[in-house]
């Protein structure tokens, strides 16, 4: 008899199976890889495989984000970050492993354990009863998939991003963009200044079509074979249709007044707001398949963007995640069927780091849950809170997009300070917080 099913034995479900099991609950995994079926991606049967890069990317906790989660982590005994560090490869600042060895380690630790029984077999429906995480990740097979979106409403379930890129608010020039909705218009809970407005002249605009016209993209992958939907299409399609039609899109400068020049701009680009603390915002219909490197030298040539720091960078590629922020409680369980609990990318973090992060976290809330103690969710100064207050609530649950961690997710740090300095106040602060936080006694001794 086990006390808890995890469902997927990716990054996610095998830190959420090594939390509950050194805890002393008997946890059952099913991993589908080894029974037959494979996902699209992986190429082996080993846990915790990685699919594409072989980072943890910065492993710098003083001014890097990802970075912090890393020590976070390792504080509340990850195994990820414990084999990660014992496989570990040269890469400067940043962790990168051997992945095979890796692999081969979290699998051998968890075969190892005696709480853990690990089954090969293919769940294709929600459990209706017992304490279940469900840690399938980006590449859910598709019957389990179809029954999450029963449960959930297929509405809340999506199959792919279409990311447009997200900029951090303190990046963008005011002197240039401002504050206005179109015509002003004042919606639910707006204020007729929703939205940031990058100004383009004529010639201006005209450039950048070319350049977005030139420009190098990725390519999909045969087995992401997704047809472009109307509401989401990358520019650089709509841009092909002719030199004017970004103009009649999103880049539409009518209804808004320049406060320079008191007129409509030639064409704009509009940024929303993307998380309520507003200190990201994403640039409207920006999804776009070009390659990073030349996203950035793009985008900075929009007027109000020279700056611009990117959360993230926009893309398009198939991944399966919930609309957590309706749908999940602060402790990751599922509203309508609170025994179900999400972990992993398919909660809409993005990145091996955040997604075996948010497994640590489903771990111990329900190890905390069967132990019948309660743990109080990390405060969002910590980047294991950020992240899980972007996933459950702070993000804007319509536009919600997986996203890495990044200090845009963190409560602003007040008043004006050199960007160096900054992360040095937020990492300091993330610290404090964190000790806190562990004081409370269901984590009093958390690396056991
Ligand atoms: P996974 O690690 O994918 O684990 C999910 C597991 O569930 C898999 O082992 C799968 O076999 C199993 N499973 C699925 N359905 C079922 C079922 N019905 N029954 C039983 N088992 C099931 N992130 C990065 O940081 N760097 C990268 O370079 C990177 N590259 C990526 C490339 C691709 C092609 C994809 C799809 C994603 C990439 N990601 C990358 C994003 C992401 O961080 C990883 O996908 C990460 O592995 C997610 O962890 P997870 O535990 O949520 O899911």
């Amino acid at each position: 008899m086990h006390d808890i099913h995890i469902i997927g034995g990716g990054l996610a479900g095998s830190e959420a199976a090594w939390q509950l099991a050194n805890k002393g609950f008997k946890v059952r995994l099913s991993e589908m890889r080894g029974s037959g079926t494979m996902t699209p991606a992986h190429q082996t049967e080993g846990l915790a495989e990685l699919v594409c890069s072989n980072s943890f990317r910065s492993d710098d906790a003083q001014s890097n984000a990802v970075g912090l989660l890393h020590q976070e982590m390792r504080d509340l005994g990850s195994l990820i970050m414990a084999q990660g560090d014992i496989h570990k490869v040269p890469a400067g600042s940043a962790l990168a492993v051997d992945r095979d060895r890796f692999s081969d380690g979290v699998t051998a630790a968890l075969m190892a354990h005696p709480n853990i029984e690990i089954v090969r077999e293919r769940v294709d429906k929600l459990p209706e009863s017992g304490l279940t995480i469900i840690a399938t990740g980006p590449l859910t097979a598709p019957g389990l998939a179809e029954s999450i979106g029963t449960a959930t409403g297929k509405d809340q379930l999506a199959f792919f991003d279409a990311i447009a890129p997200i900029v951090h608010r303190e990046s963008i020039n005011m002197d240039v963009a401002w504050f206005q909705s179109r015509w002003n218009k004042v919606g639910p809970g707006g204020t007729g200044k929703d939205y940031i407005n990058c100004p383009m002249t004529k010639e201006q605009y005209y450039a950048f079509h070319a350049a977005l016209m030139a420009g190098e993209k990725t390519e999909f992958r045969e087995w992401e074979d997704v047809p472009y939907f109307e509401g989401c299409m990358p520019i650089e399609v709509m841009a092909e249709r002719g030199l004017e039609t970004l103009r009649f899109g999103p880049m539409k400068g009518v209804g808004l007044d320049d406060p320079k020049t008191g007129r409509w701009p030639y064409a704009v680009v509009q940024l929303r707001q993307d998380n309520a603390s507003a200190t990201l915002w994403n640039m409207v219909g920006f999804q776009t398949k070009l390659k990073y490197a030349e996203q950035v030298a793009l985008f900075r040539t929009i007027p109000g963007l020279e700056n611009a720091e990117f959360a993230r960078l926009g893309g398009l590629h198939r991944n399966t995640f919930i609309k957590s922020p309706e749908l999940l409680d602060g402790q990751l369980r599922l509203r309508s069927a609170p025994h179900i609990r999400f972990a992993g990318q398919i909660t809409g973090c993005e990145g091996y780091v955040e997604s075996s992060a948010i497994g640590l976290l489903a771990g111990r809330f329900a190890a905390a849950e069967l132990a019948g103690e309660t743990l109080t969710a990390p405060p969002r100064e910590m980047a294991l809170g950020a992240l899980l207050s972007h996933i459950t609530g702070e993000a804007e649950a319509e536009t919600y997009q997986p996203m890495n961690v990044n200090f845009g997710l963190f409560p602003p740090i007040p008043g004006k300070t050199k960007k160096a300095d900054r992360k040095l106040m937020y990492t300091d602060r993330a610290r404090e917080a964190k000790t806190g936080w562990m004081a409370q006694p269901s984590l009093s001794s958390a690396a056991s």
